[in-house]
């Protein structure tokens, strides 16, 4: 049981796959030797039991019982279970390979797919490999990727997008520089503009006072009028678009920041569905081919991604320090 709980946390197993899990363990449906109904398996999955507590009357309780798994593990089921919770005909496509369908082939350009190989022992693989369906680009992948490898491979791209907590705090440090020399720059611009705009009131006075007191025909009063005042409509809206937009604009690469060193977390704890949706949002293509992932980030990721490789290439803790920061030099 806790063998199959263990599986399903890895968050690569539907809940029909896990189902043949129960099935091998002989842990079957009470009546007659049949599969555990899916409806049985995932009670048992949400069962809070498992990691020490108890449900009375809808209230958690501490139990005496030894745990049989942790509860952070328990909370990685849960989120395997939402992941799963999809349309059956969805889940059945899927059979548990939370990677199907992630990369192309990096021969042909086609979708990867993934199956199960049963060794005449019994024993299990699991492997990646291209459809080989396409019917323009002749394939020449013809090696199968085992899980272990493609899970390892997955790590390793997210590894380079990667950001440890040092460089994190370091980094939103000098954010938060930017952001105060942001808002003084701004400050000093909409004085300018306000100085400005004093000026312009100044001259729009003086001309109407001069059509009041008759040194200024009416054509000569327009004339001279007409620009003052769409000169100081648009001063009016360079202020208040300026004090509007005050910090916003970091804001995103604050959440890259943030993003990018949960992303060594999700590595160090196996989050795979993580791992999965950070890689789609980061790159614009996955390539498999000679049993490698390539991910091609985009920006600002691919150049996380080189200065992590040009960080790693060092060994000299003054060099790699220098390297972090060029990331964060001038270009913002
Ligand atoms: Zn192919």
């Amino acid at each position: 049981m806790k063998r199959i709980l263990e599986l399903f946390a890895t968050g690569t197993y539907s809940l029909t796959g896990i189902r043949s899990e129960f099935l091998k363990a002989n842990i079957i449906g009470e009546k007659g030797k049949r599969p555990m109904p899916i409806s049985s398996i995932s009670y048992v999955l949400r069962n809070p039991f498992y990691y020490g507590v108890f449900l009375h009357k809808n209230e958690i309780h501490q139990g005496s019982h030894v745990p049989m798994i942790s509860k952070k593990m328990f909370d990685d089921i849960q989120t395997a279970m939402v992941a799963f919770g999809r349309p059956r005909h969805d889940r059945k496509k899927d059979r548990g390979f939370l990677f199907r369908h992630f990369a192309m082939c990096g021969s042909c350009g086609y979708s990867i797919t993934a199956e199960r190989h049963t060794k005449k022992s019994g024993l299990q693989f699991h492997y990646y490999r291209c459809t080989h369906k396409s019917k323009k680009e002749k394939c020449e992948e013809r090696s199968f990727v085992r899980q272990e490898k493609f899970l390892e491979e997955v790590k390793r791209n997210v590894g380079l997008v990667s950001i440890p907590d040092e460089w994190k705090e370091k980094f939103l440090a000098r954010i938060e520089t930017w952001e105060s020399d942001d808002s003084q720059d701004r400050q000093t611009q909409i004085d300018a503009f306000k100085a400005e705009l004093i000026l312009i009131k100044q001259k729009i006075d003086r001309i109407n006072n001069g059509f009041a007191d008759g040194s200024l025909d009416i054509l000569e009063f327009k004339e001279l009028k007409n620009p003052l005042v769409s000169s100081k409509a648009d001063l009016e809206q360079k202020i208040v678009a300026l004090e509007k937009g005050k910090a916003n604009r970091l804001e995103p690469l604050r959440n890259f920041i943030l993003e990018a060193n949960q992303a060594e977390k999700w590595v160090k704890e196996e989050n795979w569905l993580e791992m999965k949706s950070f890689l789609q949002k980061v790159g614009s293509n996955r390539l498999l081919r000679a049993q490698t992932l390539t991910v091609s980030f985009k920006k600002p990721a691919n150049l996380l991604a080189e200065t992590v490789l040009a960080v790693r290439s060092t060994n000299d803790f003054s060099q790699q320090s220098s390297r972090w920061w060029s990331l964060s030099g001038s270009n913002r």
